[in-house]
């Protein structure tokens, strides 16, 4: 059978797209796992885009109303009376997708591995036997390591980071709360984040090294010997360019649609699915980046964000939790934060003349980055 559109990854972004274009054209997804999920992931989703990408409330295993943000020697508190973000069961939430979709009519190819393009085919391999799939159209939904990106030639500058993530039990008071630990005394690279699934178990994490991984649990308090998970994957945080070419694209991880700030790449990958699934239902896969161009703003400012990170001290990055934990910058970031809109609220801050005054007296290379 020759399809309309052919999505090599079932991970989260590939299934979501199956289930757009499902009513339009016919879809196969080529999914090298043999089950869904096992991925590095912590599964933070903000709760404003899982709502609006209208995704399963089956999965969700925890609700976060807020963060407390912690540097080496003080901590502040962020908080909501709404729930801001939900810790989600990946694995679910793949299945899930998947299972709508085949009933919408995608086929599965499970167990097998998109190997390159033959002839217009795609190649793939299940255990010792190879076939191929044909398609008017070749999505690349297969992650980081794209083989359908490197078939395109894409090409990218960007900086790519290991993770590592533990489940580990311990006590976790505030279930409701992640934390965000900033340290560069542990890690140079990236902050560590705690996140509850309920009061006895949480997720931890970073990029950067494992051997801080390690150092930070020590801190924590928490035991190397009560992990009860391990898992290690990479992001990367730049552009792959192009996004389209002829009839191949590329969408979510593949295309590097991931939050610089966060290593959050789930919504971000699910909202460019629109756009590619709205470009293709209109014949103009062309306009797909043009769609992007709010996910392409968020990136741009996470990446100045993050240089920003790179270049501080932990000594300015003590400085800027004490300007941060003011009851000022506290009430303003209440108001204003958004889990996948980080440029509110810093435009927030930078719109407040005190605040402002106060961070530039830090560095003024705030201001380069910020503005
Ligand atoms: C430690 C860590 C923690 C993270 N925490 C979060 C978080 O809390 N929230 C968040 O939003 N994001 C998080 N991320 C990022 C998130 O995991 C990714 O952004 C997300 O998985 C992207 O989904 P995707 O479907 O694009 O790619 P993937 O999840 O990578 O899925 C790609 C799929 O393609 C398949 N595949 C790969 N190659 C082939 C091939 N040749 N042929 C066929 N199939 C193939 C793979 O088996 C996989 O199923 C984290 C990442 C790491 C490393």
């Amino acid at each position: 059978m020759k399809y309309d559109v052919a999505i090599i990854g079932g991970g989260p972004v590939g299934n979501y797209l199956a289930n757009l274009l499902a009513r339009n054209f016919d879809v196969a997804v080529i999914e090298a796992g043999n089950s869904f999920g096992g991925k590095a992931c912590t599964g933070i989703i903000g709760k404003k885009s899982y709502d609006d990408l209208k995704l399963p409330k089956k999965a969700v295993l925890n609700t976060l109303r807020g963060a407390i943000f912690y540097s080496k020697i003080q901590s502040f508190e962020i908080k909501r009376a709404e729930p801001q973000a939900y810790l989600v069961d990946r694995k679910a939430l793949e299945k899930i997708l998947a299972e709508k979709a085949i009933k919408k009519g995608v086929e599965y190819f499970m167990g097998a591995r998109f190997v390159g393009f033959k002839k217009g085919r795609a190649i793939v391999q299940r255990f010792n036997r190879q076939f191929d799939v044909e398609a008017q159209f070749y999505v690349g939904a297969d992650g980081l390591r794209s083989k359908v990106a490197q078939e395109m030639g894409v090409k990218t500058k960007a900086e790519f980071l290991s993770g590592y993530e533990v489940e580990v039990v311990g006590e976790f008071e505030r279930p409701d709360f992640a934390e965000v630990w900033v340290n560069k005394e542990l890690n140079e690279d990236f902050f560590f984040w705690v996140a509850p699934v309920n009061e006895n178990l949480a997720r931890i994490g970073t990029f950067g090294s494992l051997d801080s991984l390690f150092k930070f649990l020590k801190m924590r308090m928490l035991k190397a010997e009560s992990i009860v998970e391990f898992k290690a994957g990479s992001v990367g945080f730049g552009w792959r360019k192009p996004w389209v070419k002829g009839n191949m694209a590329i969408v979510g991880d593949a295309a590097l649609q991931i939050k610089p700030t966060t290593a959050g790449g789930i919504a971000y990958g699910m909202f460019c699915a629109h756009a590619l699934a709205y470009s293709l239902i209109n014949g103009r896969p062309k306009d797909y980046e043009k769609l992007c161009n709010e996910i392409k703003k968020q990136i741009s400012f996470g990446m100045r964000i993050r240089k920003m990170f790179l270049g501080l001290t932990q000594e300015q990055i003590e400085k800027i939790f004490e300007i941060l934990g003011s009851r000022e910058a506290v009430e303003l970031i209440e108001r204003t934060a958004d889990f996948d809109d980080h440029a509110k609220t810093v435009k927030a801050i930078i719109k407040s003349p005190k605040l402002l005054a106060k961070l530039l007296k830090v560095s003024p290379m705030l201001l380069r980055h910020l503005v």
